[in-house]
């Protein structure tokens, strides 16, 4: 017998890239720890709480958030990104990434990308990987345009897609937070536990792999 799963009615879906599609965490959080302790003052595990705790949005954010108004922001930040540059090319993919995106592809479901890296960056590394062609468009962050309510707006105007047709994808608190209101979530439970996303409300799919991601999923 076929297991009755609530699948999510979508036209489109909606992915995080730094630790949903790409295996980027880690690296991006032991420079953002290490810059916070360089410019700030401040021990590893009060580092580490600060970054995760804001983890999911642009590092300008997670700084001015940690450290409001304190005169090394601007270099600090300005480093993370250098630090960031150089080597996130370096950064993998997870090993079922491209094998979802080609399951979600013949859904006929188009694919986006929203983050809060830099869309220049992003497409870059999807060159280098191949895999620039499955996505629709790629949406990164500058400044008053971010991942969330922006990122959804665009895509709903410019492809004439409802927002309650489309799915977002991500492995962070505030990327649970920023669907609220707009679409349907499907966390990615890497970083965070379910009991956490589940804490903060999100009655939606918990997945433990990508994989698992197009099961979840019915195109309109
Ligand atoms: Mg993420």
């Amino acid at each position: 017998m076929e297991t009755i799963v609530n699948r999510l009615e979508c036209a489109a879906i909606i992915f995080d890239f730094d630790g949903t599609l790409a295996d980027s965490m880690p690296f991006l959080e032991s420079i953002g720890v290490q810059v916070m302790r360089k410019y700030y003052d401040v021990s590893k595990e009060d580092a580490t709480e600060k970054y995760r705790s804001t983890t999911g949005l642009p590092y300008e954010q997670q700084i001015k958030l940690n450290f409001p108004n304190n005169p090394k922001n601007d270099e600090a930040i300005e480093e993370f990104e250098k630090f960031k540059i150089n080597r996130i090319f370096e950064q993998e993919l997870f090993s079922d990434t491209e094998q979802t995106l080609q399951e979600v592809q013949l859904m006929d479901i188009d694919i986006f990308v929203s983050s809060s890296t830099f869309q220049s960056t992003i497409v870059e590394y999807f060159k280098r990987k191949g895999l620039l062609e499955y996505f629709v468009e790629v949406l990164g962050y500058r400044p008053g345009f971010e991942k969330g309510a922006d990122h959804f707006e665009y895509v709903s105007k410019k492809y004439e897609i409802a927002v309650d047709e489309l799915v977002f994808v991500g492995d962070s608190l505030k990327d649970y937070e920023r669907s609220i209101g707009y679409c349907d979530f499907i966390a990615v439970s890497r970083m965070f536990s379910e009991e956490q996303f589940r804490k903060m409300g999100h009655e939606g799919p918990v997945v433990h792999e990508l994989a698992a991601v197009p099961e979840h999923l019915e195109r309109t």
